[in-house]
């Protein structure tokens, strides 16, 4: 048994001490270790930097000699004593899904990023001893450890992990208790904002019935935690077996399109309970927590969820058929928006996760490709396309459903799982295959309007009609914009206002803004010689007409002739395909839930 105690005598100070108290078992020395990375979150990360002072006593109370054999590993020498306690202090002042945050009000800490586990005993199980204010109470997934009220028990290291503790005072949180499909939840939400619980709370629960109903119920009997902090501007999600940390602005539950992105974050860490928390890669099981665990199957896991987080707000009656169809139509357009779609693949962006999706900087949506957001709309499509070859009788939710049954424990859903699954789920014959070599493998466009004739519904394809105009869905194709119309003028480059000029975020491959060598960095501050109405006087340059743009590169003053193109066709709008025949009818209504557009 591995004894951990969290103290915190002044939080104010922004750190704790953790105390952890081991067996030697007459080794001659202890390794403990921090892990390099926090599940959910694919980056190798340096949380032992937040240690400080880390020492290790005999139960003698004698000093015994500590030193480091890495840089998230200390080595403890036992010399002969039966139990030895290691404590440090942890610097926690970082407020994000996957760090620690210590402040006069409370404390979030996610152990995988605080807790250091004994070398070889990940396996054994562990307590955690709480000594704080007196003021304090804690929320935390884990069950309280038989007779006590402050001591928690985890089976193993890995468990702990994935355990965040919310802790603080009654007056700076507001908890709230519900039952959903028959087991006890909870709420816990730190900070301040215009969060209304009558309204969230019953939204919170048609979700969770949405997503259990795809399962036939939920996998856990006990309880389940949500800890949410509202904060100034920072967003994020991280989902545990148990419990998931939500991170969202302060005033996110008035606003429409806000609190529509809380609910999608919301059904999006609580699917992921089964997609990635219990079916797992084998790639992940046991995970290493001394090195990146690379696995093709990120797509799966982030995109396949990031699929359902939007169907399971339709089914939840949360956002209507027309909102719904509108959503996909934004994802389809920014796919079709990033240029790196046809460099990387979505197994390969998957596989390069540790690398580039957290680091994102000038090249990225030239060089690669999002599996959140290519997983989402391939896994919309791969629904459509299980409904067409299956003539309505197989959907994604059998898909999901099979692998949770066959792959939901160790040792974990091999590489070639999902597709296996899904082809077995078919037959062989189904040509489907092919369809996850174009999907998942190649850098092919994805078929979407083949997916779509399965509803009935048609793509247009067109040049954005305005800058606002992010891909929608319209009711009656006669309102769909003419693909050959007259289009507006396209340089290519992201720009962002700085100080009076534009700043170059990144230029788009092969577009004007790149051939004319604008780069990232670049502040334009001039168009023909004018500084006025500098960005409305860019996007109304005609396209083929070649103008002037003055700019700073460090600091020195040049000139680019640019000649823009017509916008490029890459805007995605939804429409009925004329009167479909019953059954395609019958098909649309089905996947939608409702009957589009409104007769
Ligand atoms: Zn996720």
């Amino acid at each position: 048994m591995n004894a951990y105690t969290f103290r915190i005598a002044r939080p104010e100070t922004r750190r704790i001490e953790v105390e952890l108290l081991i067996e030697a078992r007459g080794e001659p020395h202890l390794d403990v270790r921090l892990p390099v990375w926090t599940p959910g979150s694919y980056l190798v990360r340096e949380h032992q930097r937040h240690v400080d002072g880390l020492n290790a006593q005999a139960d003698d109370g004698s000093e015994l000699p500590v030193s480091k054999v890495d840089k998230h590993t200390w080595r403890v020498a036992t010399s002969g004593a039966r139990m030895v306690r290691v404590a440090y202090r942890l610097h926690c002042f970082e407020l994000t899904v996957r760090t620690n945050h210590v402040d006069a009000t409370h404390a979030f800490l996610n152990p995988s990023a605080a807790v250091v586990f004994v070398v070889g005993r990940e396996q054994e199980p562990c307590t955690v001893s709480l000594r704080m204010p007196e003021s304090w109470r804690a929320w935390v997934a884990l069950p309280l450890e038989e007779g006590h009220s402050q001591v928690y028990r985890a089976q193993d290291y890995d468990e702990l992990a994935d355990s965040p503790f919310e802790l603080g005072t009654e007056g700076s949180h507001t908890s709230h208790l519900f039952t959903a499909q028959g087991v006890p939840h909870e709420v816990v939400v730190w900070g301040r904002g215009d969060l209304d619980a009558r309204r969230v709370i019953p939204d919170i629960q048609k979700i969770i019935d949405a997503e259990a109903a795809i399962f036939g119920g939920l996998p856990y009997r006990d309880r389940y935690l949500f800890i949410l902090h509202l904060n100034d501007k920072g967003r994020g999600g991280l989902e545990h077996r148990r419990s998931c940390a939500l991170l969202v602005p302060r005033f996110s539950f008035v606003q429409k399109a806000a609190y529509e992105d809380f609910l999608l974050l919301v059904a999006h860490e609580f699917f992921h309970l089964w997609n990635v928390k219990r079916l797992r890669p084998a790639a992940f099981t046991p995970y290493d927590w001394t090195r990146e665990n690379h696995t093709r199957l990120l797509w799966a896991m982030e995109g396949l969820t990031s699929t359902y987080e939007v169907m399971a707000l339709r089914r939840a009656g949360l956002i209507t058929p027309q909102r719904f169809l509108e959503i996909w139509a934004e994802r389809c357009t920014q796919l079709l928006r990033t240029p790196g779609r046809l460099r990387t693949s979505l197994a390969q962006a998957s596989y390069d996760a540790w690398i580039k999706h957290y680091r994102p900087d000038e090249s990225t949506q030239n060089t690669t490709v999002s599996y959140y957001l290519k997983g989402s709309v391939v896994g919309f499509l791969l629904d459509l396309e299980l409904r067409r070859r299956s003539g309505g009788a197989r959907s994604l939710d059998d898909l999901v459903r099979i692998l949770f049954e066959k792959h939901g424990a160790a040792p974990g859903l091999p590489e070639d799982g999902v597709e296996k699954a899904a082809i077995e789920l078919l037959g062989t014959e189904s040509g489907l295959y092919d369809w996850f070599e174009t999907a998942v493998r190649s850098t092919r466009e994805l078929p979407l309007a083949e997916a779509m004739a399965a509803v009935g519904l048609t793509v247009v394809l067109h040049a954005a009609r305005n800058a606002e105009d992010k891909g929608d869905a319209e009711e009656d194709p006669t309102d769909a914009p003419d693909p050959a119309a007259q289009t507006r003028a396209f340089l290519g480059a992201t720009l962002r206002d700085r100080s009076g000029a534009l700043e170059v975020t990144s230029v788009a491959e092969g577009s004007p803004a790149q051939l004319c060598g604008l780069a990232a960095g670049d502040e334009l501050v001039a168009c023909d010689g004018f500084r006025a109405d500098l960005k409305v006087r860019l996007s109304r340059a005609p396209p083929g007409q070649t103008v002037r743009l003055s700019l700073f590169r460090m600091d020195e003053l040049l000139e680019v002739a640019v000649q823009p193109a017509p916008a490029p066709r890459d805007t995605v709008m939804f429409v009925p395909a004329g009167k479909p025949p019953p059954e395609i009818h019958t098909q649309r209504e089905k996947w939608l839930g409702a009957v589009w557009p409104a007769e």
